[in-house]
């Protein structure tokens, strides 16, 4: 039977909500770094660095507004544990908020996630429940709910959970810090689909605001939203290795708005390994996979513009830190051993930074 809630529960809503209006408080807005390209004379390439929230990723936002909307929406009570399914970013967003708040947050991750992501849930308290094949992680999830484990359920709420027409949220951050450049208005923002949150409230907020910005996905080759935007169909399934973690999801997710999309880049996966080593040349740190992934778009739109002598702006996200890949993705072992040589895309790649021409990656 359904219990009201009472005074006790009220009150620790109303602290749980103040914590985390403290956290957005003390927390910084990210920079947008500017990168200039030789190849690219009149085009202004900026990224918005991500990694430089507490938690690592773009998923900080994530996790917040995933807490705040169970809160709200009465579905998480004092005490209750907490689970989610995850690739690691989200997962570990979700164990620092669990933390602060006081609760028990358990993450279902695929058993090939970077192992660096895995023992961070851990640093930070949560338990990790590990699954063999990445499409169980859902129904592992859904298996925690009904014990009694208050369901995050990222995949299935990102796009509800975050405010699309305003509250600081990644699109109108990235506009208002935009406002004193030579193309304030871009003519392109680029990002990755994994919840596909950040593609709806980027694509939403451009509409919303009367912005002719162009909205691209940046998708690993032949992953779900590529494939099912081109056909418009939500029910494709694909199955391909989870290399570039965070996007390349295998079922197009509840939040992938195909509207709000203008155009779908598809990368290999050697590519995007390539692009990530190239951005830590540019800036002097190291970034995770599905950054390099919105390099090579943001690449390939640019010399399209270029093509057509158009100036202009593009904007594209830093989305996690490389120390998460050291093991992975910044390995060379790894890489032999999965079968991934970045070295011919690397080569085409500084071609095309160096002459603004595109130089096909294979
Ligand atoms: C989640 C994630 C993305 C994609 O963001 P969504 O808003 O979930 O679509 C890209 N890169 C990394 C590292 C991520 O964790």
């Amino acid at each position: 039977m359904r219990t009201p809630a009472n005074a006790a529960t009220r009150q620790w809503l109303v602290d749980a909500l103040a914590t985390l209006r403290r956290e957005a408080a003390r927390s910084a807005d990210t920079h947008l770094l500017r990168i200039e390209f030789p190849g690219f004379p009149n085009i202004e390439f900026y990224f918005k660095d991500e990694a430089a929230h507490p938690t690592g990723s773009l998923k900080h936002r994530l996790a917040r507004s995933l807490y705040l909307y169970a809160l709200c929406n009465g579905k998480l009570s004092p005490g209750q544990p907490v689970v989610d399914a995850s690739s690691g970013s989200t997962a570990i967003s979700e164990a620092w908020f669990a933390r602060m708040l006081g609760l028990q947050f358990t993450a279902v991750m695929p058993r090939a996630t970077a192992p660096r992501k895995i023992t961070d849930v851990e640093v930070l308290g949560g338990k990790v429940d590990l699954v063999d094949d990445p499409g169980e992680v859902y129904a592992r999830a859904a298996w925690h709910a009904e014990r009694g484990a208050c369901h995050l359920d990222q995949f299935g709420q990102a796009e509800r959970a975050t405010d699309w027409r305003g509250n600081n949220n990644i699109a109108e951050s990235i506009i208002g810090q935009l406002a004193a450049e030579p193309h304030p208005d871009p003519s392109w923002i680029v990002c990755g689909a994994g919840t596909g949150g950040t593609s709806a409230t980027i694509g939403r907020y451009l509409r919303y605001r009367g912005l002719q910005t162009r909205l691209c996905v940046a998708e690993p080759e032949g992953a779900a939203f590529a494939v099912g935007w081109r056909a418009n169909d939500r029910s494709i399934t694909v199955d391909r290795p989870a290399v570039i973690e965070g996007i390349g999801r295998c079922r197009v997710e509840p939040g992938f708005l195909f509207e709000v999309v203008d155009e779908v880049i598809e990368v290999p996966d050697a590519a995007s390994i390539a692009a990530m080593r190239l951005l830590e040349e540019q800036i002097g740190r190291r970034y995770g996979g599905s950054s390099g992934t919105n390099l090579v778009a943001c690449l390939q739109l640019a010399t399209r513009m270029r093509e057509r002598g158009e100036e202009g702006s593009i904007v594209s996200l830093l989305c996690d830190p490389g120390e998460r890949y050291d093991q992975t993705l910044y390995c060379p072992d790894w890489l032999r051993r999965n079968g991934l040589d970045p070295a011919p895309a690397e080569k085409a790649l500084r071609e095309t930074l160096r002459s603004g021409e595109w130089h096909p990656l294979d």
